[in-house]
């Protein structure tokens, strides 16, 4: 029997658009002869859609969506209400008797039951935990891992206290309550100061792809720099550079950006270590999405020493945040000198586009992309009867 997968995407977050990207990949190359497949897409409204409606999310037609939303269509349900009401309708209603499961998936009266979800979800509202808090709800297996790893791999300071307490190197930071900065900025920055020398990354805590991330080379970027993360997070995060110091106006070699892609439940495996060379400054928005300026390098040319160290330290990591099926472990190291290896995040629900780094390092590993989706989403399904 075919299993019936959900895939979930779009969705209330600044990485909607990646969302969409990455899930075109996925319903693109799933294995439609062992999994019968349910699009489920999220408005950036946050309104649960039927699969006719999610297809033309996915299509980019999102007029055609807007519309029927206005006119209070009863198969878009806001998320919240599927809490009271909506999820045993949406995702565990009676199976359609007499019908094909497809036609019954496809016929938005008579959903059937789904077996496994693949969230393929980026940032607020899919990768923090909260999606996952709803699935544990309502009993459907998932892709991914549960609700503490996913908020903790989300928030950089909590993640960066669990890398400590394993032993793993992370930079000097300093973290700060918005309401601190905005009581008393002067002593925000002090604090900074005696911590860290310029320059520095500022950033909300709980955010990815970039967004609201600066980077400060004096006292007078740093305040800026402050108030833009602050308008995306209650907690502000920042950090020492590592590389791309300004001197006499010139700026030095930028650190080197190393990524893992790490597959497993309870042992799970490392891939080769993959090099992003950013197009800009930093790897901001632009340079990861916009423009064709980052070129991604596998396997990053290293020592065999500090490769096995790296992979290690992404085990390390994706244990450390209590993760499950699936992260992307992401490092800094200096671009010259000792070439210091600092752990910078993991990422739960990495861009999965098919030339995404992830799925792309699991190709130079071994694991196609199809063949990578089958695997999680076995790896959900053996979680999932592990709990029981
Ligand atoms: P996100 O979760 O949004 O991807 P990151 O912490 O990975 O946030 O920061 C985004 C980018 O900013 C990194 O890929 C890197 O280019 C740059 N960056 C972040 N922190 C540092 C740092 N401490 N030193 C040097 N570059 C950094
Ligand atoms: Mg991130
Ligand atoms: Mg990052």
């Amino acid at each position: 029997k075919k299993l019936r997968v959900g895939i979930l995407f779009g969705g209330r977050s600044g990485e909607h658009e990646v969302s969409l990207l990455s899930a075109a990949s996925v319903l693109k190359a799933i294995d439609r002869k062992k999994f019968d497949v349910v699009p489920i897409g999220i408005t950036k409204q946050g309104h649960w859609l039927a699969p006719g409606d999610a297809h033309s999310l996915l299509a980019g037609d999102t007029s055609a969506v807007a519309r029927r939303l206005r006119a209070g269509d009863p198969e878009a349900t806001p998320g919240a209400k599927l809490l009271h009401e909506g999820i045993p309708t949406l995702m565990v209603p009676e199976p359609a008797n007499g019908e094909s499961a497809a036609k019954a998936a496809l016929s938005p009266a008579s959903p059937a039951m789904l077996d496994v979800v693949f969230p393929v979800l980026h940032g607020t509202f899919g990768e923090d935990g909260t999606i996952q808090g709803l699935f544990e709800l309502a009993g459907i297996p998932y892709v991914g891992s549960g609700v503490l790893g996913s908020s903790a791999g989300m928030d950089k300071d909590v993640m960066k206290r669990l890398f400590a307490q394993a032993g793993l190197p992370i930079v000097k930071h300093v973290t700060i309550l918005r309401s601190e900065w905005e009581k008393s900025p002067k002593k925000a920055i002090a604090q900074i100061e005696k911590v860290l020398k310029y320059p520095v990354f500022v950033k909300p805590a709980n955010l990815g792809s970039s967004v609201g991330i600066s980077k400060a080379h004096d006292r007078k970027t740093l305040g800026p720099a402050l108030d833009e993360a602050a308008k995306y997070d209650r907690k502000l995060v920042i950090e020492q550079g590592v590389g791309g110091e300004l001197r006499k106006g010139k700026l030095g070699p930028k650190a080197r950006e190393l990524e893992v892609a790490v597959l497993g439940n309870d042992d799970p495996k490392a891939s080769v270590v993959g090099e992003i060379i950013p197009g800009k400054e930093f790897y901001d928005y632009e340079a990861k999405y916009l423009s064709e300026g980052s070129v991604p390098i596998i396997p990053a040319k290293l020592t065999r020493a500090e490769s096995k160290q790296i992979r290690e330290m992404a085990v390390a990591a994706f244990r450390a945040c209590d993760l499950a099926g699936l992260a992307r472990v992401d490092f800094l190291m200096e671009p010259s000198g000792k070439r210091r290896i600092y752990i910078n995040e993991v990422n739960t629900l990495p861009g999965f586009t098919q030339i995404s780094m992830y799925p792309k390092l699991w190709e130079a590993t071994g694991v196609p992309y199809t063949e990578l989706i089958t695997r999680l989403i076995e790896f959900a399904l053996e979680r999932d009867c592990e709990k029981k």
